[in-house]
């Protein structure tokens, strides 16, 4: 037994002598002196050995394992201070060196558009509500006045998902919704993806409208014009000059579209606005009595108006893009110009 303590002891300071880290030390400690420790075993073993014997390795045992008790101790100490000095100079921070920028985000301009029209019209009493992008041909034409087989229906170049559901072409679904929801007075504007079968400069096959409804006792054209012109105004300048041109829309008796002054050229007439001197930028009108009879309103007791936009559209003038893609291509060097 006095043999396995000496080799005991060598093994313990040979396995000190390779530690390098706390964990190594505390595991030795485990290994050797902990409650199923080697040497805590073996000190178990003396009640076995005849009394005499007994003593002398008992002795013996308690010097060594007090001896490695203070070496691990004696090792740990160094290890510590070396582990702490490793770790700071891990972390040691050079503070002269320049900052790393940080890259902010930012509103996509057709965001930033939508935006600006939802505050003006919103602070003019409307409300905003959605509706479905896969749409029943119904809502998307039939409650519209564009029954099967209308020539209206040819200019909206249309993706049938079958006979029945298409992609919507506008956003007046919306408000076919809304009034078979609602009673008047209905004051909302629709925002929301579109989608037509085209693609050029100036079409994208998914594109964003605002379209809007008022509903009410005794609403005229005058209406109409007194709240687009406050729209037209507060998002194209105070001075901006409009005209209302007549026009056709299934939907909408008498409609019109109007058209803002081109403020390229000034309304001299250049390429921007095909040298006509106006750019046109939304349609509208009042709500042709066909349209109440599918939401069960009585044409003799209200009228309303309604009005239409492509958001692009109005990104494009107001910012000078020249690309309607542009807003697709998630290009940053375009995105960070907004
Ligand atoms: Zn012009």
């Amino acid at each position: 037994m006095l043999d396995e303590l000496e080799r005991l002891q060598k093994e313990v300071v040979i396995s000190i002598s390779q530690a390098s880290t706390e964990q190594d030390i505390s595991e030795i400690r485990v290994r050797f002196l902990g409650r199923k420790g080697s040497l805590t075993q073996l000190l178990k073993r003396l009640v076995t050995l005849p009394e005499g014997d007994r003593r002398e390795i008992g002795k013996r045992a308690n010097e060594v394992k007090e001896d490695l008790e203070k070496k691990i101790e004696g090792t740990l100490l160094p290890i510590r201070e070396r582990e702490r000095r490793e770790a700071l100079e891990r972390e040691k921070i050079d503070v002269t060196l320049p900052g790393r920028r940080i890259l902010v985000g930012r509103r996509h301009p057709l965001t930033q558009t939508l935006d600006e029209i939802i505050d003006i019209f919103s602070r003019l009493g409307f409300e905003v509500v959605e509706g479905p992008e896969v749409e029943l041909d119904y809502y998307n034409f039939e409650a519209l006045n564009i029954p099967k087989g209308h020539p209206a229906r040819e200019m909206q170049a249309t993706f049938f998902i079958s006979d029945e559901v298409v992609l919507r072409t506008h956003t007046s679904p919306v408000q076919v919704r809304t009034m078979e929801k609602k009673r008047p007075p209905v004051r909302v504007i629709c925002p929301g993806a579109v989608y037509r079968c085209d693609s050029d400069p100036t079409h994208s096959p998914m594109f964003h409208q605002v379209e809007g409804l008022l509903v009410d006792k005794g609403i005229t054209f005058a209406d109409l014009k007194g709240v687009l012109t406050v729209f037209v105004r507060q998002m194209f300048g105070k001075e901006t000059r409009l005209r209302f041109r007549p026009s056709f829309f299934p939907f909408t008796e008498p409609s019109a579209e109007i058209d803002i002054e081109c403020f390229i050229c000034g309304g001299k007439g250049c390429g921007v606005c095909s040298n006509t001197g106006w750019l046109e930028i939304l349609g509208s009108g009042m709500v042709d009595p066909a349209v109440y009879k599918f939401v069960n309103y009585d044409p003799e007791e209200v009228t309303g108006f309604a009005f239409g936009m492509g958001i692009e559209r109005i990104a494009m003038l107001k910012f000078g893009i020249n690309d309607i893609r542009l807003f697709f291509t998630n290009d940053l060097r375009f995105l960070k110009q907004f």
